[in-house]
């Protein structure tokens, strides 16, 4: 899009983009962080590509999806259309889908099971990729959530890497929607500092801010860029 055109820029200016750029640069202020030690993940989950390509256009380079079937329909052609962006798998993963997750995507948030390991590893030699590796914590301990109990996660990391080679990179959490998030965040990151792990990937779109303060490297922001998403049920 040609950025001088008044016209377009005004009729397509991501306003959600800009608020939620104003409020991580506040919060790394406050936390004495600096901006670039905050990647920004746009979350773009059941929004077509009309609504990611202003967004895109407006200088956002990462973004993030929970499915690969919806990832592998919607971003090739983007990513050829846009070079240097980013591609991060957020959700759940199934074993059957690492060949596929491993050729679309830059980041995995959620390895959380030791096939997932193994598959994962098997690709990660095959197609000669090096997605980054998050484990993913179920720091509430829901039983309906995916992740890895806190107290499993020191062997659970390191089987990750003595049994099947794999560099992680970081942990990801989604504390209970019902609960204060800061606790579960402080945890996330005493977990990662005890196992060497330098990224953590916390916060949503209503707690990012708090995120940064207990250390996100990763903030994973949909809803309060794109608007709205339609109920679960409808996608
Ligand atoms: C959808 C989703 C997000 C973004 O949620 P918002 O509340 O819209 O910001 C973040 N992380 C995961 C794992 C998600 O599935």
């Amino acid at each position: 899009m040609a950025a001088t055109d008044p016209q377009i820029v005004t009729t397509s200016l991501p306003t959600g983009l800009a608020l939620v750029e104003r409020e991580i640069a506040a919060a790394c202020r406050d936390a004495r962080r600096d901006r670039a030690s905050v990647t920004l993940v746009a979350v773009s989950k059941t929004f077509a590509a009309d609504d990611i390509v202003p967004v895109i256009a407006a200088g956002q380079t990462v973004f993030g999806e929970n499915r690969v079937q919806e990832a592998k329909a919607k971003w090739p052609a983007l990513t050829a259309a846009h070079p240097g962006l980013e591609l991060h798998l957020i959700g759940p993963l199934q074993s059957n889908k690492a060949k596929e997750a491993v050729a679309l995507f830059d980041a995995i948030h959620s390895v959380d099971r030791p096939s997932l390991c193994e598959a994962l590893a098997r690709e990660i030699e095959k197609q000669a990729r090096k997605p980054q590796l998050f484990v993913q914590l179920n720091t509430g301990e829901e039983p309906q959530k995916a992740g890895i109990a806190p107290q499993d996660a020191d062997d659970f990391i390191a089987r990750c890497r003595s049994a099947y080679g794999l560099e992680i990179a970081g942990l990801m959490c989604i504390p209970p929607v019902e609960d204060a998030p800061g606790p579960h965040f402080a945890l996330t990151a005493k977990i990662a500092a005890r196992n060497g792990l330098k990224l953590l990937s916390m916060g949503m779109s209503a707690d990012f801010a708090i995120a940064i303060q207990f250390g996100a490297t990763h903030v994973r922001v949909g809803s309060a860029i794109f608007g709205h998403r339609p109920p679960l049920t409808a996608r």
